[in-house]
Formats: C-alpha cells, sequence, structure tokens
C-alpha cells in the first residue's frame, strides 16, 4: 500500500491529538456533557467555565479580550455575520461596501447576496502578484461607504494582505473594517491591540481544532455593534443565538493555545520545509510560482505546471493530497477565481496546484511527493502535444 501524504492544510489540517484529548472529556455520560448555560447544577456550571477558559485561549491567540470573542460555526458563519451583521444594522447610513475579488467564497457570495438587496460592492483587483494595497483602499472608499472586507491570508496563493494600514485607514474615516482571517491564526499573525480591525473571522479547524467551531471577533473599543443572523435563546450576548457546543469550543481554545505556545517549533519547520518543496518543485522544468513570495506565508506555495493539467495530475497520484484551487469550489469545474484574478489565462489555472504544509508534515513527505510528481509531470508532457509543439522541440 502507498502511503498518503498530506500536503492539503489550506483545506483543512489534522486536529492535533492533545485537541482530541481534551475534546473527548466534554463528550461522554462520564464527561462534563452539561449544557454551558444551564446554571442551575454543576454540569452547566463546568462545562460553562470549560467555555469560558476556551474564550480567553483564543482571546490569547490574537492579543484581544475574551468578551471580544463570539462563538460561530466556523469562518464561514463568521463571515457572514460580519457582513450582513453590518450591512443590516448600517444600511440606512450608506450602502457602499468595498472587497476583492480574491477573496474566499464565503465573502463574495455574502457580498452577492447583498447586491440583490441593493447594496453597491466594489471589487478591488490584485496585481499579477495577488497584492491589494492600501492606496486601492483610499480610492475606494466613498462617504457611503459603511464596511471594508478584505481577508489577511489568500487561501489559495497564500499572499498577505497589510491589513494594519487598511484598517488604520478605515478607522480614520469612519468605516468599519473586516477581515477573513481563517488562515492567519495557525501562524500567530493577529494582534488586535495593533491592527484596528473591527471584526476578524477564524476558524478552527484551520489551526488544528476541530471542524464546525469558529469564532467572530468584534471590538469592543470603539465597541462596534451587529445585527444578529440567527435568532434563539440569546446565547453570546444576543449576537449569536444556539447551545454552546462545549466539546467543539474548548477543541478550539486548546488548538489556540498550543498554536501560541508552539509557534516558534512550528513556524520554523514550516519555513524549511517549505523552501525545501520549492526548491524541488523549481528543479521540474518550467514551473514557476503563482502570487508573491516575499508577502507570503511559508506554509502555502501555489506554482504552475505548464501542459499539465492539475487535474489529470491529480488522479495520477491520488495518495498525495494536494488541490488546484480551494477545497470549497474544486466541485466545479470553473478555474480558480484567485488565479485568474490574478490574470492567468484559464489554461494557465487549470494547470496550477496548491501545495499547503502543517504541524505534522515531514521532510520525507516533501521528497516523496516531489518525486512522484516529477515522474507524473514527464508522464503527462510526453503525451500533450501542445508539450510537443510549443516546449521540447524548439529545444532540441
Ligand atoms: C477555510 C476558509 C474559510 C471557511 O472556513 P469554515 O470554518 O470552513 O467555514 C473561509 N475563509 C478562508 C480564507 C478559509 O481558508
Amino acid at each position: 500500500m502507498t502511503r498518503e501524504i498530506y500536503l492539503d492544510y489550506a483545506a483543512t489540517t489534522p486536529v492535533d491529538p492533545q485537541v482530541v484529548e481534551r475534546m473527548v472529556r466534554f463528550l461522554g455520560p462520564d464527561g462534563v456533557f452539561g449544557n454551558p448555560s444551564s446554571s442551575s447544577h454543576r454540569q452547566g456550571q463546568e462545562a460553562y467555565n470549560a467555555v469560558q477558559e476556551a474564550r480567553q485561549q483564543v482571546a490569547n491567540l490574537i492579543n484581544a479580550e475574551p468578551d471580544e470573542i463570539v462563538w460561530t460555526s466556523g469562518a464561514t458563519e463568521s463571515d457572514n455575520l460580519a457582513i450582513k451583521g453590518v450591512a443590516h444594522l448600517y444600511g440606512h447610513k450608506g450602502k457602499h461596501i468595498v472587497t476583492s475579488t480574491i477573496e474566499h467564497k464565503a465573502v463574495l457570495d455574502t457580498c452577492l447576496y447583498l447586491e440583490g438587496l441593493g447594496f453597491e460592492i466594489t471589487y478591488l483587483e490584485p496585481d499579477q502578484d495577488g497584492i491589494i494595497t492600501p492606496g486601492q483602499v483610499e480610492s475606494a472608499v466613498r462617504p457611503t461607504t459603511i464596511l471594508v472586507s478584505l481577508m489577511h491570508v489568500n487561501n489559495e496563493i497564500g499572499t498577505i494582505s497589510d491589513i494594519k494600514t487598511m484598517a488604520e485607514l478605515t478607522r480614520d474615516r469612519g468605516i468599519l473594517f473586516h477581515t477573513d482571517a481563517a488562515q492567519s491564526a495557525a501562524r500567530s499573525l493577529l494582534d488586535m491591540r495593533a491592527i484596528p480591525a473591527d471584526l476578524v473571522s477564524l476558524s478552527g479547524h484551520k489551526m488544528y481544532g476541530p471542524k464546525g467551531i469558529g469564532a467572530l471577533y468584534i471590538r469592543r473599543n470603539p465597541q462596534v455593534r451587529l445585527q444578529p443572523q440567527i435568532h434563539g435563546g440569546g446565547h453570546e450576548r444576543g449576537i449569536r443565538s444556539g447551545t454552546l457546543p462545549t466539546h467543539q469550543i474548548v477543541g478550539m481554545g486548546e488548538a489556540a493555545r498550543l498554536v501560541a505556545d508552539r509557534q516558534d517549533t512550528d513556524l520554523t519547520k514550516i519555513r524549511a520545509l517549505s523552501l525545501d518543496l520549492l526548491g524541488r518543485l523549481m528543479k521540474i522544468d518550467m514551473v514557476s510560482v503563482n502570487g508573491n513570495r516575499e508577502h507570503c506565508v511559508d506554509a502555502i506555495l501555489n506554482v504552475r505546471v505548464p501542459c499539465v493539467e492539475s487535474e489529470s495530475l491529480m488522479m495520477m497520484l491520488p495518495y498525495i493530497a494536494i488541490s488546484n484551487g480551494s477545497a470549497c469550489t474544486s466541485a466545479s469545474l470553473e478555474p480558480s477565481h484567485v488565479l485568474t484574478a490574478l490574470g492567468l489565462d484559464e489554461e494557465t489555472a487549470h494547470s496550477s496546484l496548491r501545495f499547503s504544509i502543517g504541524r505534522f508534515t515531514k521532510e520525507d513527505d516533501i521528497r516523496q511527493s516531489t518525486e512522484q510528481i516529477a515522474v507524473a509531470v514527464n508522464e503527462l508532457r510526453r503525451l500533450s502535444p501542445m508539450w510537443a509543439t510549443n516546449y521540447e522541440i524548439g529545444r532540441v
């Protein structure tokens, strides 16, 4: 049997074994399974205390206060709550929102929905490296702008945006700033005392926690208000109703604690592995990088491999987990909207591959996968008429 090699950490991370161990203590009949809202008995109080501890752990990771953290089901819900919550509360003040063409679908589809309700959306376009600049934000905002929503780390190409300058700029103009930071938390890139963003979306399963849990950071000073999107028992100070999933929450809390605890070891190791991966991929003929390797996270690497359809390559190597776009859109045959936004034509977008590495990646994973990819690339190119006419003949 061939060993599975997982290089798709941007789609999801495995849950850290220490997180699993903590989670199961909040499930069974002998565990702390009580409803955190049941304040009349010990079971409920203990669950409540665990939820509050996790809230503190997530707050610590991003240098925020625990009462600035609202639990959600994931970054998708956080994005929805942030954007619709602002639009529905402040829509009477203005109906203009600024975002970009390289956002996650959770942001893009929410904006599309708001367009249907009469909001006007400006979609900023990145340069060919995938960078959106503060200058673009400055030119796009208007007196009627109520919200700017721009992601921090792009999930397909790994580029990092200067959200600090952007948020300072919107703060000066009385406009709220939201950032989807699902890909930043695992890399300890957020400091909410230094970055004046108002709303920040986080996801448990992108930082070695479980799927189905996330958080929205909502700034308290100056206080940001939102219209709730899920109504019910008034949980989370009325902002997001629904019984708190204690096991999920303690999982995300423990995951946050581990990220902070291990950040030096994790990031140093990932940096070395990423350089090794890039070096090995660049040895394959004609491979080049999508995005920008200076303003990016080490963990995400997107490359184009001319004359190789990524779909065919991945079918040849099913035990190597890589991707050709975001997992959330891989059900469709459309080329990645992020790569086409960088100016890549459809064919080039379809011959691109995303590698993403993390805490459990081994040197051997990089070596073995790149060796097998190199062989598969040669095989596919041998069969490609494009390769023969455009490259091989010209070179002999
Ligand atoms: C994964 C991801 C999401 C979606 O997060 P869920 O917790 O799965 O809903 C949103 N935005 C970005 C940038 C992501 O990488």
